[in-house]
């Protein structure tokens, strides 16, 4: 199966589905392409330098696994303002995939939101999931797709979100560890399972 995870910013995609990524790598379940659009060149702390957040992503990825990643660099916050060529971006890449991930539509952040949907107009024909930003989420309660996982892909997730060391800097209450294992155990409780994460279902198609 292949997969494309989408996200507006460089650590959407490790907070909302890291450990559901890692499995299915560590399996071989899925080939992982990962694509955010924004570089975030203004959310490192005073001092540090703007490609801050795009080496983080790349370190973060390389420990979940996922071998072909990238970041556009479209402006943090302002993402609506470039959506047409977002939307160009994804056309370009209808067809390559059997599952896309994206930010979910229980948001209230902008930039989320853009890829969220332009995600949904692009990818008419194929399955697309929507997982948790929690920190900007408004209503992702009703989200009802669960994916579960072993301990394991839970830690391989905190190492991710930990090469994220501006975040820890900025004090991002949800890059915590006890945050991320919290999650996890809330969302495996809902299925009956000791870990999971879990997406909106945007589109499923059925052949
Ligand atoms: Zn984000």
């Amino acid at each position: 199966m292949k997969i494309l995870a989408l996200g507006a910013h460089p650590d959407d995609i490790e907070i909302g589905c890291g450990a559901t990524i890692s499995k299915m790598v560590r399996t071989k379940e899925a080939e992982v392409t990962a694509r955010v659009f924004t570089q975030c060149r203004d959310a490192v702390p005073k001092g540090w330098a703007e490609d801050t957040l795009l080496k983080e992503f790349a370190m973060a990825m390389q420990v979940l696994g996922v071998s072909d990643a990238s970041a556009y660099d479209y402006s943090n916050k302002a993402l609506y303002v470039d959506r047409q060529a977002i939307l160009d971006i994804l056309y370009g890449m209808q067809g390559e995939f059997d599952v896309v991930f994206c930010p979910s539509g229980f948001n209230s952040n902008q930039d989320h939101l853009t890829v969220h949907e332009e995600a949904k107009r692009a990818f008419r024909g194929t399955a697309v999931l929507g997982y948790t930003s929690p920190a900007s989420d408004y209503g992702f309660a009703r989200a009802a797709i669960y994916s579960t996982f072993m301990p394991y892909d839970l830690e391989i997730k905190v190492k991710a979100l930990r090469c994220y060391k501006s975040q820890f800097e900025l004090k991002r209450q949800y890059f915590g560890d006890e945050y991320t294992r919290s999650l996890a155990a809330v969302t495996g409780v809902e299925c009956w399972h000791p870990l999971a994460e879990k997406f909106e279902p945007i589109r499923y198609v059925i052949r």
